[in-house]
C-alpha cells in the first residue's frame, strides 16, 4: 500500500487527484492522510469527494473515509470499467478537475466512454472549460486518443449549474515534445457576461485592445443566456503552430473589470515575451499524460510549486524521472523519462 502525505509540497487537492488517477491506472492501492492540510478548509470538499467517488465507480474500488471534510482515506481499485457515466458535484465545484481525475484511466481502457459532468465549468483556481478543450485536450488528442468535449451550459462560481459532455475513444499514449511555440496563427479575446451588464465585457476588451494592441476584429463580447447565476470571464486564446494556450480572467465582486483584464494581460504578455509553447497551468497538467506515455519534454515558464509537487506524487506510483531545469533566461525545460 502506497502512503501519501496530503500536506506534502503545495498541500492541495492535486495530490489526491493525481493519486487517484495513477492508482486506477497502475492498480496500486494507496492510503492518504492530511488531505489538503495546506488549505484554509482542509479535507475533502464536494469537488474532491465527487472525484473520489468517480474514481471508485470507474475502478470498482474499495474505499474507506470518503466523506465531506474527511482528511484521510484508503483506496483499492480492482479493474477499470469504461462506459457511460454521469457525475454531478452538487455545488459550483470544478467539473474539469473531476474529469481530469478519471480521464487517464479512461484513455487506456478497453472500450470508449461517454461522460456527463455537472457543477462549475469556469472556476477560478481550476482549468476553465475553454482551456480544457482548446489547450489540454488538443494535446492529448495529438498523443493518440480521440476525445471530444462539448459545453452544454456554463457554470460560474458560486451558483454552478453548468454541464459538459465528453466522449473518449481510448488509445495508447505516444510521447510528445513541445519545445517551440511556432508562429502565432490566431489570437482572440472573448469577454463573457452572464446576468451582468455587458459593459463589464466591453471594459475588459478595451484593456485588451489598448495593452495588447489587438485589432477590434479579434475581440468579442458575449452575453451568455443559459447560465444559472451571474458570471464574467475573459478568455484570451493564442493559437500557435505547435500549441494553443488559453488565459482566463475571472470577474469578482469588488474587483474592477479593468483589474481583471490587466491581470490577464500580464499573463499573456509574459507568455509571449518568454516565447515558450507551454504556460504554467498546462505545464502541471501535462505531467501525468507524459509520464503515462513513458516520456516527453516541453519548454515552459518557471515551474510552480504545484508542478514540482505533482512530479513527486507521480513518482510514487510510476517509475519515471523528471528533470526540471532553467534552459535559458526564464525559459524552463521539463523532461520526463522512464526510470
Ligand atoms: P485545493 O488546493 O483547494 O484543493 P483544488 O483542488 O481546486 O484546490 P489545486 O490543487 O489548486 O486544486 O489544482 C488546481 C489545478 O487547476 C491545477 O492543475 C492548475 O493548473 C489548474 N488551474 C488553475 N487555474 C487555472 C487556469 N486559469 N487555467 C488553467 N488551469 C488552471
Amino acid at each position: 500500500m502506497i502512503t501519501i502525505d496530503g500536506s506534502f509540497g503545495e498541500g492541495g487537492g492535486q495530490i489526491l487527484r493525481t493519486s487517484l488517477a495513477l492508482s486506477l491506472i497502475t492498480g496500486k492501492p494507496f492510503s492518504i492522510h492530511s488531505i489538503r492540510a495546506g488549505r484554509k478548509k482542509p479535507g475533502l470538499m464536494r469537488q474532491h469527494l465527487t472525484a473520489v467517488n468517480a474514481a471508485v465507480e470507474i475502478g470498482r474500488a474499495a474505499i474507506e473515509g470518503n466523506r465531506i471534510g474527511s482528511q484521510a482515506f484508503t483506496f483499492e481499485p480492482k479493474s477499470i470499467e469504461a462506459g457511460n457515466f454521469h457525475f454531478a458535484i452538487g455545488s459550483a465545484g470544478s467539473c474539469t478537475l473531476v474529469f481530469q481525475t478519471i480521464l487517464p484511466a479512461l484513455l487506456i481502457a478497453d472500450k470508449p466512454s461517454e461522460i456527463i459532468l455537472e457543477g462549475g465549468t469556469h472556476n477560478p483556481f481550476a482549468p476553465p472549460f475553454d482551456f480544457l478543450e482548446k489547450a489540454f485536450l488538443s494535446i492529448i488528442n495529438r498523443m493518440g486518443p480521440r476525445i471530444n468535449a462539448a459545453l452544454e451550459k456554463p457554470g460560474f462560481y458560486p451558483a454552478g449549474g453548468g454541464r459538459f459532455r465528453v466522449s473518449i475513444n481510448p488509445a495508447g499514449l505516444n510521447r510528445i515534445d513541445l519545445l517551440e511555440r511556432g508562429n502565432i496563427i490566431n489570437k482572440t479575446a472573448r469577454a463573457a457576461v452572464a446576468n451582468l451588464p455587458v459593459n463589464i465585457a466591453n471594459r475588459e476588451l478595451k484593456v485588451i485592445r489598448e495593452k495588447l494592441e489587438w485589432d477590434k476584429k479579434r475581440l468579442s463580447a458575449v452575453e451568455v443566456e443559459n447560465s444559472q447565476g451571474p458570471g464574467n470571464i475573459l478568455t484570451v486564446e493564442i493559437e500557435s503552430e505547435n500549441v494553443t494556450e488559453v488565459f482566463t480572467g475571472f470577474g469578482e465582486k469588488g474587483v474592477s473589470a479593468e483589474k481583471v483584464a490587466n491581470r490577464t494581460v500580464r499573463s499573456v504578455q509574459e507568455y509571449l515575451a518568454v516565447n515558450v509553447p507551454v504556460g504554467r497551468y498546462l505545464a502541471d497538467q501535462l505531467l501525468i499524460p507524459l509520464a503515462l506515455a513513458g516520456g516527453g519534454k516541453f519548454q515552459t515558464l518557471s515551474p510552480t510549486k504545484h508542478t514540482i509537487t505533482n512530479a513527486e506524487i507521480i513518482k510514487k506510483f510510476i517509475n519515471v524521472e523528471f528533470a526540471i531545469n532553467e534552459h535559458d533566461r526564464n525559459r524552463w525545460e521539463i523532461e520526463i523519462w522512464n526510470g
